[in-house]
């Protein structure tokens, strides 16, 4: 099967094995896990920010994040369309009593400051309005197809939000993919927001986790709520030791980058499927299948007969999305099942 539905199904290499086998651990609710303070370190300095605090999951890091930026009955602004909004399964109202403000995304992953400046009352104090506490971006954006945030903008919206006092947090879930993809240092992608979470088990290639990342006092409370939502975690450096391989390797998301752009143009070559290739910059591609005789619901399951596995993302849009596990050749591959699936139909 070639597996397109998500960067989340990368296996660890054979480098990351070696490293968890060997990685010197400690009890890391204690901090003395050496590993994990490692992977932290190596965190903050990467992403030029004070500390990191490794987490069990993105949304684990994000939920944290949105607890110790808001206070009960704060609003904070996110994306109609981000994950925080749509796949995190409203943690922060939930744990929080926080009140989410989905503000319309852009099909490019923005959200207009004119937008984001209806969600704050003209009087700041008018007790009848949940006060803003934190505006959430997300980069790069999922569901627009993997787009970059131009960095212009994330500018204007630090100043936005100085403007109105409150913070600005990046779902950076594939913010490495950005900082590739622009040939643009990580950090220099991240310097005007004041907190982020990326995930290393994306691209990245990772099993499993994530890290919260930002100024010291920041991540010290992230560490609490951490333990508070039950992800105080003991010898994670089992995990952290594959992290430390995957944010050094962070490099080779080009390949995954020139497999999805060649996926895209591969695609757009056949009739029956609506694809623009100058929209897929990073490791997403994002198409549709216009052909009449099929819904996205048989066009998947064909595919998937002859061993390809695409995903959907809502509104009939196909995600393929590539990663570590898929090569040039797997990408001609999956051209070619498209091509078969639409020539023949779906009554197959
Ligand atoms: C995957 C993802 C998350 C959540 O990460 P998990 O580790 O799956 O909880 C958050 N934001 C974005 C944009 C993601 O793609």
């Amino acid at each position: 099967m070639i597996e397109l539905r998500s960067d989340t199904f990368t296996l660890p290499t054979r480098e990351m094995r070696r490293a968890m086998a060997d990685a010197p651990l400690g009890d890391d609710v204690y901090g003395e896990d050496p590993t994990v303070r490692a992977l932290e370190e190596l965190a903050a300095e990467t992403l030029g920010k004070e500390a990191a605090c490794l987490m069990p999951s993105g949304t684990m890091a994000n939920l944290a994040s949105l607890l110790v930026h808001a206070p009960r009955g704060a609003k904070v602004l996110v994306g109609s369309e981000s994950d925080i909004y749509v796949y995190e399964a409203g943690g922060a109202s939930v744990c929080g009593g926080i009140v989410y403000e989905p503000i319309p995304t852009q099909p490019d992953g923005r959200l207009l400051l004119e937008d984001l400046a209806a969600g704050f009352p003209v009087d700041g104090d008018d007790p009848q309005f949940a006060r803003p506490a934190l505006i959430c971006v997300e980069n790069t954006h999922n569901r627009c197809g993997g787009a970059i945030l131009p960095e212009e903008y994330i500018e204007r919206l630090r100043r936005f939000a100085d403007e109105r006092r409150v913070a600005l947090h990046l779902d950076g879930a594939r913010v490495f993919n950005a900082a590739v993809a622009s040939g643009v240092p990580v950090a220099q992608l991240v310097r005007h927001v004041d907190t982020l979470q990326f995930c290393l088990s994306k691209g990245l290639g990772a099993p499993v986790g994530s890290l919260a990342v930002g100024r010291a006092d920041f991540v010290a409370e992230v560490r609490r709520v951490r333990k508070m939502l039950g992800g105080g975690m003991r010898q994670a450096g089992v995990l952290a030791a594959a992290g430390i391989v995957a944010v050094r390797n962070a490099g080779r998301l080009a390949e995954d980058h020139e497999n999805a752009a060649a996926l895209a143009r591969g695609l757009a070559g056949i009739p029956g499927i609506e694809i623009d290739p100058g929209e897929v910059r990073t490791n997403i591609c994002m198409f549709r299948v216009t052909d009449p005789r099929f819904t996205w619901q048989s066009f998947v399951a064909s595919a998937r007969e002859l061993g390809l596995a695409v995903g959907e993302l809502g509104h009939g849009r196909i995600r393929a999305v590539t990663h570590s596990g898929v090569t040039g050749h797997d990408i001609e591959a999956a051209v070619s099942i498209v091509a078969k699936v639409l020539s023949r139909g779906p009554e197959y």
